[in-house]
Formats: C-alpha cells, structure tokens, sequence
C-alpha cells in the first residue's frame, strides 16, 4: 500500500537555499503548524469497512501503517528529492540501510556488481558479507576515475555499477558522467553514493547517474544526533529490458509488472511498495523531523565546512611533519582537475593527511587535540578526527590497506563549524607533540607512507600477529558499526 506523493512545491526555478526550506513543505490545514508535525503513530486510522480495501488495493492514497509510508517521512523526502533533482525518494533508517535497500532492489542471485575499490567500509562489508553469500558476485574497479576500467569490469551479468561521489578517506572523486555513460552503454543503472559531497556540492542524477544513496546521518542532519538515509531516484532508465525481471516479469495482484504500471518509476515504486518495507529499515517519524531541520541549514554548513577544510588543508599540506593531505580541493590532488568539473561551491570537509611519522606521530597528533573529536563519524557541526587503520578499517590485511592508500601514519578529518583559527591552533598543537617525539620517529618511515607496520609498536599489525592484542576486539566492534 502507498501513497502518490506528488512533489508539490518541489520549487523548480527556484535556488537552493530556497527550497532546502520551502521544498515539499507539508500544510497543516487543521492547526497550521509551520513546521512539519511530528506524526508518530504506528498505524492510521481507516474510516469504514470499504476504506481499508480501496487503501490496500492503491484505488485510494492514503497512510495505513508507518512502515509503508508516514507524512512526516513524505515531507522530507519530497524535500530530499526537490534538492537532488530527482524524481521520488525514501527515507529509511540508516544510511546503510539506504545502501542495501538500492542494491536489494536491482540484484538477483546470479547477478554481478561493479563498485570503486574507495567505497565506504560499511558497504564493502555488506557486498562481500552479504551479497555474495546470497549469490551475487563483486568486481572492484581500483581505477575508479578511468572509465576503461569500468568497461573492462563489466560481464553480460552485470546489473549494477556503484560509486562515491567523494570517497573517504582519499578523496578519488568519481567522474559520475563518464561512468555513468559507460554504464548506459551496457544497459546498467549506476548508483552514486553522494553522503560527503550532498547535493549543494553536485547533484549526480544531474549527470547521468540513476540512484543516489545518502547517509542522512551526516551532512544531511548535520548535528551528529540522529541516524537516517535516503534512496533519491531520477527518470528515463529502461527498466523493461528482461534484466531487473522483479521489475518487469513479477506481476502484481491487478496482472500488471511494475513497468506496465510506473513505466520508468518502476523501480522506485517497487522499492516503496515491496523493498524497503520488507526490509524493514523504518525511520522513525522523529527523526524523520530532525532530519528536515537539519537540512534547512544545509547550504550555509557545507560553504563554511568546505571553505575552512581548504583552509585547514592548506595549512597542513605546508607543515614539515606531513607527507601528503588528501583533499580534492588543494590543487595538487591528482583528483583536483575532475572535482573542479563537477564542485563550483566547495569540496567538502572530509579530507586525510599522512604524517610522515607513520603511527607513532599519529598517536601523538591525535591525543594531542583538544577542540577536535576523536570519532568515527563525518560532516557533524564539530571538527571530528580519526586513525582509519586501527578502527574502520582494522580488518583489512596490510596489503588491502597499502592499495586503499591508508597508510599507518594517515589521519582523516572532518571539519566542522568551529573558528578555523582554533582548528588550525589545535592542529599546532598535535604537530607540536610530535615534534616532542623528535628522535624516536622511525628513520625509514620518512616518506609518509607508513608502511610496513612499525613492528617497534605495541599496537602494530606485525607485533599483533605474535601476540593477540585484547584491544582489538574492541576495534573490531567499532568496525562492525561504522
Ligand atoms: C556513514 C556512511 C554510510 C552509512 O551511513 P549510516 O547512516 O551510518 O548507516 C554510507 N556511506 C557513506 C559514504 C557514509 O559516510
């Protein structure tokens, strides 16, 4: 059972500040409520005995139960869709459930996917964890910025092509027209993950791509207080080519597939109807509400948050002690050239550096600071720092990490909404502490790379192979949940 949900107010013509507040507003005729109500009920009430057969049957729109679709959820999707340029969205619980609620939808056993190699950990854990044990193979693209790559990639199974458009922590940002392109080509959707760049910085469906992914959890509710994500979906992919057959053979209770009925809404419309609410992954509706009050602040965050990352990034980059700053924006990034194309109002705030004293320096830089958070999280209003080599990625083996570039000296950051002097002063003062250090830096770390472990520390891959670290249980939760 859903609801038509036309995008009323979806404020096209207008600019982007304006309807990140106005966009799919929803009207309190009874009170008139100015912001939406927080409508937390399980179940809506059905009026008579026929009322409940035209709801179930779609004769009639309407709410019945809140796992299939609730007015406060609607309006912030409406909002979330007005933003991306799209046509529909879903709010569901997590970003991660948004991940697998995108990926649920279009994958069959048999089928195959082509990712990027950068993609966020929690989603490569759910590809290799859980998608191939139902039978769906995975090819990493380690070139994700050559769209050779991708082609070469591809099989006749091939249903899915899945990017970020700014991968964390090494900033390779994705080319989305020219994958998106190679994708079309083949008859495949290609699904953006756009969390870290948010659709003030691009709008991927704007460029070719089909699906955008979000974790509202980041920019999107910006506070760092709640957890929600978002599937925003365009128009005018051909979902009647036998290779989705959920979409176009699987017929529903009038005869009809749900390409005979929603031509090129197929998709979204069945993720609705038979997807996300079979999952499961429902937003409560109080979320839902904090998450539209995070996203009316959203433009004038992401300028401040990009405009002090490049500040930061640039101090950094000058600073004796670090090897190397992953920040697209700095022009030195071997991925400046591609986020100029596509970023006109900043680069966003995540970015790493590696610290030319490999894991001892990073120790000391990061319980040196002070205004930072240590933290696994990103795009909160509070600057967030963390070591991805101990946490969210402590289960992959040394050589993984030494292809992901996630070196044992490399730091990421997340900058927030605090006064760029006091970030900077922070940062001086963890590049002091390792400077304290001085003679006990490692010779032959010097150029950065931090690889191979230091065997010298306690905490090291090479030591914990010889003697089992009981803090490493501990991080493997942490990555579990990150
Ligand atoms: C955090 C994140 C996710 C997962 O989102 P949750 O809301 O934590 O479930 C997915 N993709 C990216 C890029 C993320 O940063």
């Amino acid at each position: 059972m859903t609801t038509d949900r036309p995008l009323h107010a979806a404020g096209s013509g207008l600019g982007f500040s304006t309807r990140q507040l106005h966009a799919g507003d929803h009207s309190d005729a009874q009170h008139g409520s100015r912001t939406t109500p927080i409508f937390l009920t399980a179940g809506f009430e059905l009026d008579d005995f026929d009322a409940g057969g035209a709801l179930f049957s779609g004769e009639r729109d309407g709410y019945v139960y809140s796992r299939h679709g609730n007015p406060t959820a609607a309006a912030v999707e409406r909002r979330i869709a007005a933003l991306e340029g799209g046509d529909d969205a879903i709010l569901v619980a997590s970003g991660q459930g948004a991940v697998a609620g995108a990926l649920l939808g279009l994958l069959n056993a048999g089928d195959h996917l082509v990712a990027s190699a950068s993609i966020y950990e929690g989603t490569r854990g759910l590809l290799g964890e859980h998608l191939e044990r139902f039978g769906v193979t995975i090819s990493y693209v380690t070139a994700p910025h050559d769209p050779a790559a991708w082609e070469a990639a591809i099989t006749p199974h091939t249903r899915v092509l899945f990017g970020e458009s700014i991968p964390n922590p090494k900033n390779d940002v994705l080319d989305i027209a020219a994958i998106a392109e190679v994708g079309h080509r083949h008859g495949v959707p290609l699904v953006v993950d756009n969390t870290l760049a948010t659709p003030y910085l691009v709008r991927p469906l704007e460029h070719g791509a089909d699906v955008v992914v979000h974790s509202a959890s980041k920019f999107l509710a910006g506070h760092g207080s709640v957890l929600g994500g978002f599937i925003v979906t365009g128009h005018g992919f051909d979902w009647g080519t036998g290779s989705y057959p959920q979409l176009s053979e699987q017929r529903g209770p009038d005869g009809r597939t749900a390409v005979e009925r929603h031509g090129d809404q197929a998709y979204v419309r069945y993720l609705r109807e038979l997807v996300v609410p079979r999952f499961g992954a429902v937003p409560s509706p109080l979320h839902a509400f904090l998450i539209q009050q995070g996203i009316e602040t959203l433009s004038l965050r992401v300028q401040r948050q990009s405009a002090s990352a490049l500040a930061v990034a640039r101090f950094l980059a000058a600073q004796p002690e670090v090897a190397s700053v992953d920040y697209a924006g700095l022009d030195s990034s071997p991925h400046h050239a591609v986020a100029e194309r596509y970023f006109s109002a900043g680069y966003g705030s995540v970015f790493a550096i590696t610290l030319a004293g490999g894991r001892p320096a990073a120790r000391a830089l990061y319980d040196a600071l002070e205004i930072f958070t240590r933290m696994t999280h990103l795009g909160d209003v509070r600057s967030l720092i963390l070591h991805p080599s101990t946490t969210t990625h402590v289960l992959r083996t040394d050589a993984e990490k030494r292809q992901a570039g996630i070196g044992e000296g490399l730091l990421r950051l997340s900058i927030g909404l605090e006064d760029v002097d006091d970030l900077v002063a922070d940062l001086e003062r963890g590049l002091a502490a390792i400077r304290a250090l001085g003679a006990i830096l490692p010779a032959d770390d010097a150029d950065g790379a931090g690889f191979p472990p230091d065997a010298a520390d306690p905490t090291s891959s090479a030591r914990r192979a010889a003697e089992p670290d009981p803090r490493i249980a501990a991080l493997d939760r942490i990555a579990e949940a990150v």
